[in-house]
């Protein structure tokens, strides 16, 4: 009987150790790929030391994207349009790019469940909104930003580990992933007072050298676009000048939670 509850004892413990093994295994593997990852990214490690604003519009284009590019054009501002297949507005993508903005990837589908749901099925929708903006700009974009940000914790749901592979895999893979320092907010709910978004933005920039601020290009956000004239025009009194990302940016990029 002693030696019955000794074998458990030892079968527990030998399970243990398996397990530990495979959770070395795996870190060994992230480790490896966030080598990887810094050998072949661009991006520069240090936020720039200037004042520079890059305003960043997510999940359009949309029927809103004209009226933003006119507003930019009024400040002479430059931004960066991380876009979404989904969004079924992707004619606009041609003006976004002609007009001197920078057109990022976000997602094809943008659905968590399918973008996050294993690295593979990730970039196959990656590169379906990469091919998408190639046919229309004529250039590969190398800039990305994923749905939910690097610090989702919903792909959580989906596949335990995803964001700390992803992170590292996007930037062996030649892209530069941005999350934001700043956030407008606009996503706290439909019709976020413009008033609200201003401030949102203005507080957070007070003292910050350089900012990358979140907001959203979808028809419903439309008091985003009703809050630009006085953001840009508080963001300039401040003395930020507006710029659009590039593969070498600096990424304001979050804590990995998953
Ligand atoms: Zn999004």
């Amino acid at each position: 009987e002693q030696a019955q509850t000794e074998n458990g004892n030892l079968q527990k413990e030998n399970n243990n150790l398996k397990t530990e093994i495979e959770k070395l295994n795996a870190q060994k593997l992230i480790e490896a790929e966030k080598l990887t990852a810094l050998q072949n990214s661009p991006q520069s490690v240090y936020p720039p030391a200037d004042k520079v604003c890059y305003l960043t519009f997510d999940d359009g284009p949309s029927d809103n994207t004209l009226k933003i590019l006119d507003i930019l054009d009024s400040f002479n501002a430059k931004a960066t349009f991380f876009v979404i297949g989904s969004s079924g507005k992707l004619d606009y993508v041609k003006q976004i790019h002609e007009r001197g903005h920078v057109v990022g990837l976000h997602s094809d589908s943008h659905k968590y469940n399918v973008i996050y749901s294993s690295t593979d099925a990730y970039f196959a929708d990656l590169e379906a909104i990469s091919n998408k903006v190639e046919q229309i700009i004529g250039i590969k974009s190398k800039i990305m930003r994923f749905p939910g940000g690097g610090s989702n914790g919903v792909s959580k749901k989906y596949c335990v580990g995803i964001m700390s592979r992803l992170t590292n895999q996007v930037k062996a893979k030649g892209y530069a992933y941005f999350d934001w320092n700043v956030s407008s907010g606009d996503a706290d709910g439909n019709n976020v007072p413009a008033t609200q978004i201003v401030n949102n933005v203005l507080n957070q920039s007070v003292n910050k050298n350089s900012i990358c601020v979140l907001m959203h290009d979808s028809a419903a956000k439309g008091t985003t676009v009703e809050a630009l004239p006085a953001m840009l025009d508080g963001l300039a009194k401040m003395g930020f000048r507006f710029e659009g990302l590039t593969e070498s940016t600096y990424g304001y990029c979050h804590a990995v939670n998953n």
